[in-house]
């Protein structure tokens, strides 16, 4: 049986202070993701924790419902992993994908071309990915998950 606590422990450990770039990408879009408001929220990952407030959707989806600020230590998984996601194929496999659901939101997405990506955060986002996949509640919602990004990439013609 997982322990989730300890998995999310060396989850974030294993992400550090690893962002998509070296430097603040926040600085060009004002934080754009971090516009926090009652309807919206980060989804937290099966059993995940947070100190930040959390709302149950009917569904049983819980989000963390922020005002735009936060200690950046408590910041819940979907926010270190945002713009990109690890998602799975049907034998498994984990692959680091852009999140098409932040396309209308994230320039790192619009300008890719244009940035120098740090390579360690994809690595790191691999790993955390192929650790999720070990459990089988963490794969069902990494599955559930990379349909809705592929759902979202076919329907902006991605
Ligand atoms: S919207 Fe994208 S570029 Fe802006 S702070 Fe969030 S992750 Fe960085
Ligand atoms: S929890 Fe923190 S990092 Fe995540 S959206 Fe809110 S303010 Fe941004």
């Amino acid at each position: 049986m997982t322990d989730y606590q300890a998995m999310y422990e060396r989850i974030r450990r294993i992400m550090g202070e690893l962002t998509p770039l070296t430097v603040d990408c926040g600085v060009c879009c004002h934080g754009a993701c971090c516009k926090g408001d009652d309807e919206t929220g980060m989804r937290l990952f099966p059993h995940e924790q947070s100190p930040l407030p959390v709302r149950e959707l009917p569904n049983g989806v819980r989000l963390v419902v922020c005002d735009g600020t936060c200690d950046r230590e408590e910041r819940p998984l979907a926010c270190r992993l945002f713009p990109f996601f690890p998602t799975v194929d049907h034998k498994g496999r984990v692959f680091v994908e852009a999140d098409a659901r932040a396309l209308r939101l994230c320039p790192l997405l619009t300008h890719s071309e244009e940035l120098v990506f740090d390579k360690r955060f994809f690595k790191a986002v691999k790993k955390v990915g192929r650790l999720l996949a070990k459990d089988e509640e963490c794969r069902r919602f990494l599955e559930e998950t990379t349909a809705e990004i592929d759902t979202y990439a076919a329907f902006l013609g991605d």
